[in-house]
């Protein structure tokens, strides 16, 4: 069974702000995504580049002290169109590339946690172990009664936010609003339970709690 909890408080916590500004900004309630459900992202190929890596030279590409010495944030490597193998291969470290945001050739991508608001869901909001907060849409997962976030957008401005009208909370509300507009025009209702759900069988025009419980399908 999903689970029905509200975490908007435990969500607000650890976005450092109020439970009514997450409400205001985000939506609320929000819970999360069970763990059956939650994507697994793409895995990059073990040991990409290790070999014939070794001794080659990326001049132009600053080191994580020379870019603090510029006061330049570890991020703006990203600009530079290498891949994590290539880097790590140029004498970058694991931590070097995770405080880039970049997830380290053979590593596990760092799990986002996701939760979602609404009743059916109609936001996603993503946190992960490091990296700014994610708000998404989301879409019926390849897992019965799953959902996968799409048309992810990052949204740092959140953490520690005290001012729900500020400019950056402004622009929060607007993406919010996108992916939640765009989330309701996909609803479908269920003939059964006459509900709004993500997704109803073409076939049968029922959601798929009500095709297990009335139809025998399997979830
Ligand atoms: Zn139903």
């Amino acid at each position: 069974m999903p689970d029905r909890t509200d975490r908007t408080a435990e969500i607000a916590e650890r976005l450092r702000t109020d439970p009514r500004i997450v409400a205001l900004v985000l939506g609320a309630p929000w819970r999360r995504v069970g763990p059956d459900v939650s994507r697994s992202g793409p895995v990059s190929a073990v040991g990409e580049g290790r070999a014939d890596g070794r001794g080659r030279m990326y001049v132009g590409v600053p080191s994580p002290s020379e870019l603090s010495e510029l006061g330049l944030p570890t991020e703006v490597l990203r600009h530079f169109g290498l891949s994590p193998a290539d880097l790590r291969a140029g004498g970058w470290t694991d931590t070097d590339l995770r405080s880039a945001g970049l997830t380290p050739p053979g590593a596990e991508p760092e799990p986002v946690e996701w939760f979602v608001a609404g009743e059916p869901p109609q936001l996603m909001l993503g946190l992960a172990p490091s990296g700014p907060p994610l708000l998404a849409r989301p879409e019926p997962g390849a897992q019965a009664g799953g959902v996968d976030p799409v048309e992810v957008h990052r949204v740092p401005d959140v953490v520690g936010c005290t001012d729900p009208e500020s400019d950056g909370m402004l622009l929060v509300r607007q993406i919010r609003d996108r992916l939640v507009r765009r989330a309701r025009r996909r609803l479908a209702h269920c003939g059964v339970c006459l509900r709004q759900v993500l997704r109803t069988d073409p076939a049968t025009g029922v959601c798929p709690d009500c095709a297990a419980e009335w139809l025998g399908v399997l979830p």
